[in-house]
């Protein structure tokens, strides 16, 4: 029961240049259902490619992703944009929150991307601000809210349309180390509360023991 699989994944850049980087060769991953893994890799090593990967963002050259069961390579780019906006939410270490809607409008967009009605949208929205505290400042555009705020916003936006697999990417890099602590804490709440999957990249070891499972990129690699 894995929402995702990742099969002797291999991942080359400039392949057929004079000096092509090997990135990921031969990588077996999975995430299991409500299962939360971390994954720690040193600068370098392959996160952000995993990750797109994972993400349906770029192919790999070999192997094979499975998402729900269903095996995604060589799916078409409408295909796997289509997977991505129903099965996938993403957090990065910056918002990526649009500035001239409000804390609720950037939750509610994108379930009108997938055809939600707007009245039920916007009850999805009021209740993911609720769960992470954020009841308050619904109306509030993200100049008007704080760091930690934002990135809150930033976690009900990834959850929106109920996705499988949650993917993120130092989704509390660039708070400070108290406020970094506290929203995690909140990310984990959510994640538990709604019975999400998730993969989240971290440099913080503290944060990564919080998590079910670790995987280091560095070690998978011969
Ligand atoms: P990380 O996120 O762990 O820092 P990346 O996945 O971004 O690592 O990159 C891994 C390696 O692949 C690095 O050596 C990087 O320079 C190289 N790399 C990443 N993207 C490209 C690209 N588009 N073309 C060539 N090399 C790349
Ligand atoms: P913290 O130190 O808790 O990360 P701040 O000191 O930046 O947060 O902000 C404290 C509170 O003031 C937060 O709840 C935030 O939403 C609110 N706030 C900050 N800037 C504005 C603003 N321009 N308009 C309205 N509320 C704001």
């Amino acid at each position: 029961n894995e929402v995702l699989r990742l099969e002797a994944v291999g991942k080359t850049y400039g392949k057929n240049g004079p000096a092509p980087v090997e990135v990921l060769h031969g990588l077996d991953l999975t995430v299991a259902r409500g299962e939360v893994v971390a994954l720690v890799a040193p600068s370098g090593a392959g996160k952000s490619t995993l990750l797109h990967i994972a993400g349906l963002l770029d192919t790999p050259d070999s192997g094979r992703v499975l998402l729900n069961g269903r095996d995604m390579t060589g799916l078409g780019d409408k295909a796997r944009t289509q997977a991505r906006r129903r099965e996938l939410g993403f957090v990065y270490q910056f918002h990526h929150l649009l500035p001239e809607f409000t804390a609720a409008e950037n939750i509610v967009l994108p379930q009108l991307a997938n055809a939600v009605p707007a009245r039920q949208a916007r009850l999805r929205a009021a209740d993911l601000l609720d769960r992470v505290g954020l009841g308050p400042r619904a109306d509030h555009r993200p100049a008007e809210l704080s760091g930690g705020e934002q990135q809150r916003v930033a976690f009900c936006r990834a959850l929106a349309n109920s996705p499988a697999l949650l993917l993120a990417d130092e989704p509390t890099g660039n708070l400070d180390p108290e406020t970094s602590d506290r929203v995690f804490g909140v990310l984990m709440d959510l994640v538990r509360d709604t019975g999400l999957s998730a993969l989240i990249a971290t440099h913080n070891h503290d944060l990564a023991a919080r998590m079910d499972r670790v995987i280091r990129l560095d070690e998978r690699l011969a």
